[in-house]
């Protein structure tokens, strides 16, 4: 957790509301959201899109949603048809932290206010940003690792470089190896980061590792499960699945199933309910011209963001049943199925 940011509730008033949000409301028109994703390939982004999909309308205003399939050209064009549609306020998943800078740029032409959604938007003027405590997910995984593994030979396997959050997930996991990594205790011999967060791209990484490691490795910190998916797959090859520690994210079924199974360690769950009820309300507030109550802010080269971040959850086997099972995000049949 980065020492500038201030943990304590602030209200942000988000500016005075443009004329079309006074005419809407003075009409009772419903209130329009327009939402742009990056990419629906991992799990979690579909329950994205419903989840937040459903916040919305419980709070009785309309939503449109589009997804990119990770194109940023094909994004900018969504957030046009958006902004053109004349949605009251943009939320956007950027699938390039930089090249969307231009969605914000857009929108604040049509006096539309956009809120980054879970990835940050950077160089621009963003009025808001919703996501988890991302740096802190890094924390935890390299937490987990190092309790099993203190002294050794580790292995990053990163995010797409294109994504802020890939950026803090690593500086979250080297505050904690740094000081490893100076006692000598922790060597890191391989250190990539995964094109667009393939399974593909970073089997091919952990190979590559392997190989120019001669399988000398006994720890591997994965950004996510996707990454961690490829990454087991690359050590079965060797038949080393299961008997070195790997980290993961996300909670997905498949990343949580290979927990029970032991081939991987841990992943960190984000409760995707809380995080798309806050991002509905705050969307709802600020198209309304309200006020909005956040807890840090964010630097995001061009401005201190004003932004709400939520606590991420480490999860192994020893607290599934009261994290993931509990809240509903996996069943148990589903979980334990294999
Ligand atoms: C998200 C992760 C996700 C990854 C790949 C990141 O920005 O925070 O939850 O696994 O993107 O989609």
């Amino acid at each position: 957790v980065s020492a500038c940011e201030s943990e304590k509730e602030q209200a942000v008033a988000p500016g005075h509301s443009t004329s079309s949000q006074k005419v809407k409301q003075a009409d009772g028109e419903k209130i329009k959201v327009g939402f742009t994703m990056d990419t629906l390939v991992e799990e979690r982004w579909l329950r994205d899109r419903e989840l937040f999909r459903d916040a919305v309308r419980a709070l009785g205003a309309d939503v449109e949603i589009l997804a990119a399939n990770g194109d940023d050209v094909l994004q900018i064009a969504h957030a046009e048809s958006l902004i053109s549609q004349g949605v009251d306020v943009l939320v956007v998943v950027p699938h390039n932290a930089e090249a969307t800078a231009t969605i914000v740029k857009k929108a604040h032409m049509a006096g539309i206010k956009v809120m980054a959604y879970d990835r940050l938007v950077k160089n621009a003027d963003i009025d808001m940003y919703v996501s988890f405590d991302n740096e802190q997910v890094g924390e935890l995984q390299a937490e987990a690792i190092t309790q099993l593994v203190p002294k050794g030979r580790y292995v990053y396997i990163g995010g797409a470089i294109t994504d802020n959050n890939a950026h803090l997930f690593k500086k979250g996991v080297f505050n904690v190896l740094q000081p490893y990594i100076d006692s000598g205790d922790i060597t890191v011999v391989f250190d990539q980061w995964t094109k667009d967060w393939t399974p593909a791209n970073a089997k091919e990484n952990m190979r590559a590792a392997l190989k120019a490691n001669n399988n000398q490795i006994d720890a591997v910190i994965c950004a996510n499960d996707a990454t961690a998916g490829g990454v087991i797959e690359a050590l079965a090859e060797q038949g080393m699945a299961g008997k070195i520690p790997v980290s993961g994210q996300d909670a997905e079924l498949a990343g949580v199933q290979r927990i029970v199974e032991g081939t991987q360690t841990m992943t960190v769950y984000k409760p995707l309910k809380e995080l798309t009820q806050t991002a509905a309300k705050i969307a709802v507030q600020m198209a309304k011209g309200e006020t909005v109550a956040i807890n840090r802010k964010v630097n995001n080269g061009k401005i201190e963001v004003p932004s709400v971040l939520l606590p991420p959850i480490a999860v192994d086997r020893s607290n599934m049943d009261e994290t993931i099972i509990a809240d509903g995000f996996h069943s148990r049949e589903d979980v334990y199925k294999k």
